[in-house]
Order: C-alpha cells, then sequence, then structure tokens
C-alpha cells in the first residue's frame, strides 16, 4: 500500500516532464497518432504489470496487450497452450497472403527483483529527472513488446499498407526455459499456419552508440561430474580417493576456462564465440552436527558447471574432453548433463541465422535501422539464451535486436532503466525495419524456395 502515494506522484511528475519536452509527434492528423507522453505512459502500463516469476500476472498483462490491439485495430486471440499461460497473438493482415509473414516476438515474463536493492519501485515506471525510466522489464524486453506496438501506431497512422502479414507475439516463461511458450508455440498448427519468413527477438543493450544485433545463441549445457573413491581416514595419503579425483577434474576444467577466458581478454574473440564454464554448485563431505566431519575423507564428490557452447564449436570435441579428461571412467567417475542444448541442426549445420547476401532480411534490417539514423555493431552470438534458439531450430531466420543504443546492460540487474529518448527512438527504428519487411516482394524470402513469387 505504501507504493500508492510515490507512484501517483511520480507519474504524474513524469507527464509534466514529458508534455514540457515531447520530442516526437507521430505524423498526420490521424486519430491513431500520439504525443510523446501518450506513448510513454502505455509503456508505463505495461510495465507496471507484475509478470515477475514466480508467479506472473499473464492474464492482466494479456488484458493490456489485447486492449492495444483493439485500439489500433489488429487481430488478436490469446493461446493457453498451458492453462495460465497465456500467447497474444496479433495480426495486422498483409495483401499478399501468399508471401511470407513477419514475426515480431516478445516475451511477457520478467525475472523477480530484490525491491530493497532498487532505487525506484520496479513496477512504479519511475522516470526521473534525467528521463531514465525504472522498472523491471524496461530492458528485458517489454520495451521491444510496446515499441513493435507503437511502430504499428504510427505506421497506420500514415496510412501505412503491408505487402506481407504482420504477426505480434507476447510469449510466456522466457525467463524459465519458454518450454512452456515458445516451446509449445513452435510445435503447435498455429506456428505453422502463419507462414513466418522471419522473425525479430530480443538483443541487449549497447554502453555505446552502437546498436547490437544477434544472428545466433551459445546452446546451454548444464553438466554435473561426479567421483567416487574408498572412505579414508583424514590423516591418510592414498590414491583415488573422491575429492583427490574431483579435484585433479576441476584443474583441468580451470584450465580450460583459464584459456577461453584469455580470448575474451586478449580481445581475439568475444563473448558469444568463446565456450564458458562456471562451477556453479560443489557437493561433497559428511555431514555431522556441528557441520562435517573433519577426519574423514569421503567416499562421492560431485560439482555441477554451467557450459556454454557457440554453434561455431565442435560438440563432438567438447564431449570427447569431457569423458576423457573432465570425468573419466579411469578415475571412477560419471557424468550426466543435466540439460544439454543441441548446437547443430539435423543436417549437422551450426544453429544460426545467414548474416550474408544470402539471407535477404539481413540487409534488410541493416538497411531499415541505417535509414532511420542508427548504427550496427558486427553481429554478435547472444551470450545466453532466448527463445530464438526454439525458431532457429526450425530454420526459421531470427534476429535478436533491442534498440537501445549508450544504454547500461541492466537486463536481470538492480535498477534496471531505460531512457524515454532512447525508448521512443526505438520506435522509429522498428517503424523503419517493419516498413522494409512488410514491402520486400523478392522471393527467397522463407527457407522453402517459393518459386511462384
Ligand atoms: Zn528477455
Amino acid at each position: 500500500m505504501e507504493f500508492d502515494v510515490p507512484k501517483f506522484l511520480s507519474f504524474h511528475l513524469s507527464l509534466l516532464i514529458l508534455v514540457a519536452s515531447t520530442s516526437i509527434e507521430a505524423s498526420g492528423s490521424s486519430s491513431l497518432s500520439s504525443s510523446a507522453a501518450e506513448i510513454v505512459s502505455r509503456f508505463q502500463q505495461y510495465l507496471q504489470i507484475n509478470t515477475a516469476h514466480p508467479s506472473p500476472n499473464y492474464y492482466e498483462a494479456a488484458d493490456f496487450l489485447v486492449s492495444q490491439a483493439e485500439s489500433i485495430s489488429l487481430e488478436s486471440q490469446t493461446i493457453e497452450f498451458v492453462k495460465g499461460k497465456p500467447l497474444v497473438l496479433l495480426k495486422w493482415p498483409g495483401t499478399r497472403p501468399d508471401l511470407p509473414a513477419i514475426l515480431l516476438y516478445s516475451h511477457t515474463d520478467v525475472v523477480p527483483s530484490e525491491i530493497d536493492k532498487w532505487k525506484h519501485d520496479p513496477f512504479s515506471a519511475h522516470i526521473d529527472q534525467h528521463g531514465h525510466l525504472y522498472a523491471r522489464g524496461s530492458q528485458d524486453m517489454k520495451c521491444v513488446g510496446m515499441q513493435y506496438l507503437e511502430a504499428i501506431r504510427r505506421l497506420k497512422a500514415s496510412g501505412f499498407q503491408p505487402l506481407r502479414s504482420i504477426y505480434l507475439a507476447f510469449s510466456p516463461d522466457e525467463e524459465i526455459g519458454g518450454h512452456d511458450g515458445a516451446g509449445k508455440f513452435v510445435e503447435s498448427e498455429f506456428l505453422k499456419n502463419l507462414n513466418i519468413g522471419i522473425m525479430l527477438d530480443e538483443g541487449l543493450a549497447s554502453p555505446d552508440e552502437n546498436y547490437r544485433v544477434f544472428y545466433g545463441e551459445r546452446s546451454p549445457w548444464w553438466l554435473a561430474i561426479k567421483a567416487t573413491g574408498a572412505p579414508g581416514h583424514g590423516a591418510k595419503l592414498y590414491d583415488n580417493s573422491a575429492t583427490e579425483n574431483l579435484l585433479k577434474s576441476l584443474e583441468s576444467i580451470r584450465s580450460f576456462r583459464s584459456s577461453q577466458f584469455d580470448m575474451i581478454k586478449a580481445g581475439l574473440k568475444a563473448e558469444g564465440d568463446v565456450c564458458s564454464v562456471n562451477m556453479v554448485y560443489l557437493k561433497a563431505g559428511t555431514p555431522s552436527p556441528t557441520g562435517f566431519v573433519m577426519n574423514l575423507q569421503p567416499s562421492e564428490a560431485e560439482a555441477g558447471f554451467d557450459i556454454r557452447v557457440p554453434p561455431i564449436a565442435d560438440p563432438e570435441s567438447l564431449e570427447r574432453r569431457i569423458a576423457e579428461e573432465w570425468a573419466p571412467a579411469s578415475r571412477n567417475m560419471t557424468f550426466w548433463f543435466v540439460e544439454k542444448a543441441p548446437v547443430r541442426d539435423e543436417s549437422g549445420n551450426p544453429i544460426i541465422t545467414k548474416t550474408d547476401s544470402s539471407n535477404p532480411w539481413w540487409g534488410l534490417l541493416e538497411d531499415a535501422i541505417r535509414k532511420a539514423g542508427g548504427k550496427l555493431k558486427k553481429p554478435e552470438i547472444f551470450p545466453a539464451a532466448t527463445d530464438s534458439r526454439y525458431f532457429r531450430r526450425l530454420g526459421l531466420p531470427a534476429i535478436g535486436f533491442s534498440p537501445m543504443a549508450n544504454t547500461p546492460i541492466l537486463l536481470h540487474d538492480h535498477n534496471e532503466f531505460l531512457n524515454r529518448d532512447v525508448y521512443l527512438k526505438g520506435i522509429e527504428i522498428y517503424e523503419s525495419i517493419i516498413k522494409a519487411y512488410a514491402t520486400y516482394l523478392e522471393k527467397g524470402g522463407n527457407r522453402e524456395s517459393r518459386d511462384e513469387l
């Protein structure tokens, strides 16, 4: 309850500031045109819906999105592949439904926050004197979902008519793996019937003026290794104790980790291009009422690792390394994967979206961003996982892009914020991209060759 007053005040304050510094106005005099204050206010409303795990308020978010869709005359449907986890699908029909469609994708859920570490309540969407809009989800990724809608609002106001149909999907559960959201969506008849040619999904903020863009991502391999050995007196030196065997593995894993990290430090490789390994748990010892038995070497020792494998890596050689060096049977060791995402597709190719002339969507994106006054960095491999992986595994081109330049990377961090002007600029960028994609007429816009085009 104590949030009510500050939230009310900040909302009005921010409106005053916005009215005074309106930076973009939708063109035309249509009823769809909006002032910057209205645009930012709609973003705030979405951010104020608490969709944090472990109990995201998905229905409230879905209702809000459907009402937004209605206000700009988009078709909408809400699909529950899993009860309580709605996916909102919106459509702007194109005049050429024979052409593959465009999917503008975002997720509605956000990660939890430690509220006492925040300057402003993470669901107040407070705007400070610099125009920074503080909210969980302001970067990851309610910004993008709303920017798609605002870009479409502006395009509609300008009288633009797409040739290709444009779909917007607002999906649940990305932050907990996406199995009940994107995972179910890609297996469904819904997606097949949409005939998607290209999907856009989230990227990351860029601290400098150049936008970041992602064409693939590393696959999580969550590895557990376990050593067993004869137990013994804590004072005795002997071979093949469980902890000694595990320590040998840790040394070997650590040196591999350093070799990968060194390449980043030397500037030879980007974060997404190396194989990262981090120990996430360590389990050993014989419990006693006061802690652990100190004069007994235990018979089992186990450790867990979060490994991220880049698409260009050779998964077979990594598996060999694990079996021969990190958990060799010769040292009484076993291993298993808690999660092991594929690195290659069914034909053995790396799961990436092409960023050369063979993929027309890439060139269109580059041009559209440039035309809207944005600059792009070299395309990268996303260091963590996003829902794009489900679509890329199908062979669909997917590009990760969140238009956030001059912005610190604060996803999942305390005090996540996005500057109001950066947000508004992003709408112009999407307007340009959607225009280019929706009017693209050449064939080759889909993974299948569509000779009839
Ligand atoms: Zn995200």
